[in-house]
């Protein structure tokens, strides 16, 4: 049996609706052996209304922000310890951040994996040349492929992910993934990595979909590549001579 992982849910401190420790309960008690869930607040979005000129302005508006949610996560994972793992990850809107990738991307110490959403065709190209730079994983969140690269083959999009390591998430509002099988059909015979998630926010019913999900990605012989992203070791302080 496969280990369970749920690598999208938000929390208050975005749009989310349950704390870290009561996702983790409900994931404890939901019926599933689930070994571990990811935190992916959004980052970098609010507020969404002002325009960000430089890293200086950038910092100031996310980064104590940015910090106090690693840290946040963190804490809990020390807390569920043994019990259950905690990722940190987080999701980055594609279209608000487009233009100051480069200040997003030094500002994610601790984190573990990045969701990107809404990443349009000239937005995965963009990626793609840049995945590699990227300090930790990066994926795809909720994308319906036919849907945000209507002008794309599957098979160009597939490509395109294996080359630049772009990991593509398999994720509730996608059910029923039958009505994705053409997708499904190609990713398998490239390396592309998947990961699963309900994207949770105010309902833990959708916790109920893990099983349909992992048991969909094993069938179509993606049992070897589903990503846990591992834990980003910490910075080592400097210790004093
Ligand atoms: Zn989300």
């Amino acid at each position: 049996m496969v280990q369970m992982y749920n690598l999208h849910n938000h929390t208050p401190f975005s749009d989310g609706a349950y704390t870290i420790d009561e996702l983790c309960e409900a994931h404890l008690k939901c019926g599933w052996p689930v070994a571990g869930i990811g935190i992916t607040d959004h980052l970098f979005a609010t507020p969404s209304s002002r325009e960000v000129h430089n890293e200086k302005e950038f910092d100031r508006v996310f980064g104590k922000e940015a910090r106090n949610y690693v840290a946040s996560v963190k804490e809990a994972r020390k807390r569920w310890a043994g019990k259950l793992q905690i990722l940190c990850g987080c999701e980055i809107n594609w279209p608000l951040n487009k233009g100051q990738l480069d200040m997003a991307r030094n500002m994610l110490t601790g984190i573990d994996y990045v969701l990107f959403e809404f990443v349009d065709w000239a937005g995965l190209t963009t990626l793609a040349n840049q995945a590699r730079r990227w300090p930790c994983p990066v994926g795809l969140a909720h994308c319906d492929v036919r849907v945000q690269f209507p002008n794309t083959s599957l098979d160009q999009v597939v490509r395109t992910l294996a080359n630049a390591r772009i990991f593509y998430e398999v994720v509730s509002k996608l059910i029923p993934l039958g009505e994705h099988e053409a997708w499904f059909k190609v990713v398998p015979s490239h390396r592309v990595y998947v990961t699963v998630g309900t994207d949770t926010h105010d309902d833990l019913e959708c916790l109920k979909e893990l099983p349909q999900m992992y048991e969909y990605v094993v069938s179509h012989g993606l049992e070897q590549k589903i990503l846990i992203p591992s834990i980003r070791a910490e910075t080592p302080v400097p210790v004093a001579p």
